[in-house]
């Protein structure tokens, strides 16, 4: 493999029934960094089937060059005719990074496409830099300079751990929703935008579909909260959490919680906040009978101001809280509601 023949830093563009997914816009901003590190520019990569006009909006939030791969077999999410549209485009533009969200589909699409072109994936990153590798020289062997240093907890949070992938191309990486910021949306940019179809042969991994059915939630996306209150294990039981969509309610937020609280069966699986829950990053986080264990913080330590209320003042969560209050949430959550309510009536 000539590795010199690798350029510029591509990302998957993920949308679903033509919508953009978030992630997508965070991995374009994330990839101009980079991008300005290595001398070279962001192409996003998006598929789908009609998607064309969504080249605009991925313009508009940085994507110098968008490669559009349009056909009826990608109407909807499959594995094998999306691995195909990848690595065609992979093996035709030869990218030196290539970045794809770890999101559901991210995460089944990704660790396939690498395989098929034979690189290496780094998943689940929480940080990606450009730099030396080795880090520190060791006697002996090259260190190897431009390379995309891709850093993710490991051992359930307990190091971190920074993987480079210097004898491959591209280097890939999935990347953790709501970690990385976009840029500012600029109305009206334009990018070069350019179609290719490698021809997609339906064979018996293609998937059939029969029928889609969408899950329906009442409740707004954690991630696109400004104020959330969060319960944890103190909370005692499903029915306290009552107190906390007042709280939430007085405020303008939305109910999150902990991993101990999905795990209990108290709160579905989608308001989990942390490392194998959603990554956070509102204005303001309320962490009310919540310890702040390592893997809970990985997911909202980046919260502008954090207020915790837990009974026992040695509690991690203090660690991180900008603003703290000890002692029994029953009594205080609900005196601080009311005392919201009066100020704000
Ligand atoms: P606890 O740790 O039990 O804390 C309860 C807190 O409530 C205590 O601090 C207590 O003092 C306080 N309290 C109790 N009663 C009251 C009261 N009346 N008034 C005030 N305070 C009170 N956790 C996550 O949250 N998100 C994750 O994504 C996640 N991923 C994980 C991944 C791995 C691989 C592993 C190993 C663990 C993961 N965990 C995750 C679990 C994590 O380690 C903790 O077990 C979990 O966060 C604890 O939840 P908690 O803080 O609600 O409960």
């Amino acid at each position: 493999m000539n590795l010199e023949e690798y350029k510029g830093v591509y990302v998957f563009a993920q949308q679903v029934d033509n919508i953009v997914n978030s992630i997508a816009f965070e991995l374009i901003g994330k990839g101009k960094d980079l991008a300005a590190d290595l001398g070279t520019e962001v192409t996003a990569v998006l598929v789908g089937s009609g998607v064309k006009d969504l080249a605009d909006e991925l313009a508009e939030y940085g994507a110098d060059r968008v490669i559009v791969v349009d056909d009826p077999e990608l109407k909807e999410y499959r594995t094998e005719p999306y691995a195909h549209a990848l690595a065609s485009v992979i093996n035709k533009y030869k990218p030196e990074i290539f970045l794809v969200g770890a999101t559901a589909i991210g995460r089944d699409l990704g660790p396939r496409v690498s395989a098929r072109i034979h690189t290496g994936l780094t998943a689940d990153c929480t940080q990606l830099d450009i730099g030396d590798f080795p880090l520190n020289p060791i006697p002996g062997k090259e260190q190897k300079h431009n390379q995309l240093l891709m850093t993710r907890p490991a051992f359930g949070g307990n190091t971190i751990a920074t993987i480079a992938c210097p004898d491959f191309r591209p280097q890939m990486a999935t990347v953790r929703p709501g970690v990385m910021q976009k840029r500012e949306k600029q109305a009206g940019v334009k990018a070069n935008v350019e179609e290719f179809n490698p021809g997609f042969t339906p064979n018996n991994n293609y998937v059939e579909i029969l029928e889609v059915v969408k899950a329906v939630s009442e409740t707004v996306d954690i991630m696109d909260a400004k104020i959330l209150v969060s319960g944890g294990r103190g909370m005692g039981g499903p029915e306290n959490f009552k107190m906390l969509e007042d709280l939430a309610e007085v405020l303008g937020g939305t109910v999150s919680c902990s991993r101990a609280v999905v795990d209990a069966g108290w709160k579905p699986k989608d308001l989990q906040v942390g490392q194998t829950g959603k990554t956070v990053r509102p204005n303001v986080y309320f962490a009310i009978g919540i310890s702040g264990a390592i893997q809970h913080l990985a997911g909202m330590e980046e919260s502008d101001i954090i207020i915790a209320i837990n009974k026992d003042e040695t509690a991690p969560i203090f660690e991180v809280a900008d603003f703290g209050l000890v002692g029994d949430l029953n009594k205080i959550v609900p005196a601080l509601t009311e005392k919201l309510r009066a100020e704000m009536a």
